[in-house]
């Protein structure tokens, strides 16, 4: 016989839907499972949060919309509300529709915010950043979600000269919405064949105030945190801490051990670049701790290929080598190209992977690069345990 009332309904639908507790949906998202949770609340009540990576549907909307939103009717779908009431009936409403794998979480919101589990805020865009960002809008990868989430998230750029410049200025335009920028120098005539944050105006003031000035100008979204200091052991993990990625545009052999030590004591996934003549090389290190929280593999770190800098008698010259400036900009954008990924979570980072390219050639080649369970930072038995300054082993060139 077909239920009668409210309540007899309600109890026919419970039982013909399995219920997912609010412990296990937390699980399955810290495990990175494979599942779409749909949040079937009000516009109003989801404005307030709602479980990180749902879909919103209201349950009004639920038929007209679920075809679009969700597609696939085979998929692992978990309805919730605020109290399971409401993601029961929907449930039963999706099934009606041909979906065959849902479930309802039970209870619902209210009591996954008073258990403090994780909760998003939706994109609050304003009509002038849906203009300006319009084309990331588009991009189903981006979205405004995801437009959202790279005007909350800090990125720290090591150096502004040559790889620094082209990765603020597009990592700026993008609308990262935190730009710390670590340079002690001062911008000179020779630095604008290549550092295009700069120029010949700001000749004489500091490169971090003059990559201030062009990022304000570009993007007024963005702030920018300068530090004029060189980087050591003593200020690398006051510098490192408030950000989510390194992005590493420095060119020495002690910041290079000093960056690679932090990203795995800290956690910090550091996207690495360099150049030389017509060659630049990018790749990118995600440490143990990072890969976890990113639910991506974790990759070698720098001393897995170089444990320790070459001996002073061995180490190149410090004498500048010459470089050509449009090469900066290839890996300089290379770089920026990773951070956005992993701000957004998308796509195959070059993590365990080193891209060398040719600028002569115009070719790239990719290096497979392998953890080193020797390694003394990261390996079985690590024997660095905290930081060095190297110092004093360029060859006298
Ligand atoms: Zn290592």
């Amino acid at each position: 016989m077909p239920p009668t009332t409210y309540t007899d309904l309600l109890a026919d639908v419970k039982k013909k839907t399995k219920q997912v507790s609010l412990d296990e949906i937390k699980r399955r998202l810290e495990a990175h499972e494979k599942f779409t949770l749909v949040d079937v609340r009000e516009k109003d009540e989801v404005r307030a949060g709602y479980i990180p990576g749902a879909v919103s549907i209201p349950r009004g909307f639920l038929e007209i919309q679920a075809e679009q939103k969700l597609p696939d009717k085979n998929a692992r779908i978990v309805a919730y509300c605020a109290g399971g009431t409401r993601s029961a009936l929907a449930a039963a409403t999706l099934q009606e529709l041909g979906y065959t794998n849902v479930e309802t979480a039970n209870p619902g919101f209210v009591r996954w915010k008073d258990l403090n589990f994780p909760i998003e805020m939706p994109a609050q865009l304003t009509e002038a950043q849906r203009d300006r960002y319009s084309r990331h809008i588009l991009l189903p990868e981006v979205g405004e979600q995801g437009q959202a989430r790279l005007l909350q998230s800090k990125v720290l750029l090591l150096g502004a000269g040559g790889l620094g410049s082209p990765a603020a200025l597009y990592l700026a335009a993008a609308g990262v919405g935190t730009l710390g920028v670590v340079d002690a120098d001062v911008v000179d005539a020779s630095n604008l064949q290549r550092q295009i944050i700069h120029a010949t105006s700001r000749v004489g003031t500091s490169k971090v105030d003059s990559a201030a000035k062009a990022i304000s100008e570009l993007n007024p979204d963005v702030k920018v945190v300068p530090y004029k200091e060189r980087m050591n052991s003593g200020n690398v993990e006051r510098l490192f801490q408030d950000y989510e990625v390194i992005v590493d545009g420095t060119d020495n052999f002690p910041t290079r051990y000093l960056v690679n030590d932090a990203s795995v004591f800290m956690g910090k996934p550091v996207v690495h670049g360099s150049i030389f003549r017509f060659d630049g090389q990018v790749t990118t290190f995600i440490p143990e701790k990072a890969a976890k929280k990113l639910g991506v593999p974790a990759s070698p770190c720098y001393r897995c290929l170089y444990p320790e800098p070459p001996p002073p008698h061995l180490a190149p010259s410090c004498q500048e080598a010459g470089v050509l400036g449009i090469l900066c900009g290839i890996i300089g954008t290379l770089q920026a190209t990773e951070a956005i990924k992993i701000l957004l979570g998308k796509g195959t980072t070059l993590a365990g992977r080193l891209m060398t390219y040719d600028s002569l050639k115009i070719k790239f080649r990719e290096l497979k690069l392998r953890l080193d369970p020797r390694c003394p930072v990261d390996g079985t038995k690590p024997t660095i345990t905290n930081y060095i300054d190297y110092e004093g082993f360029c060859a006298v060139g």
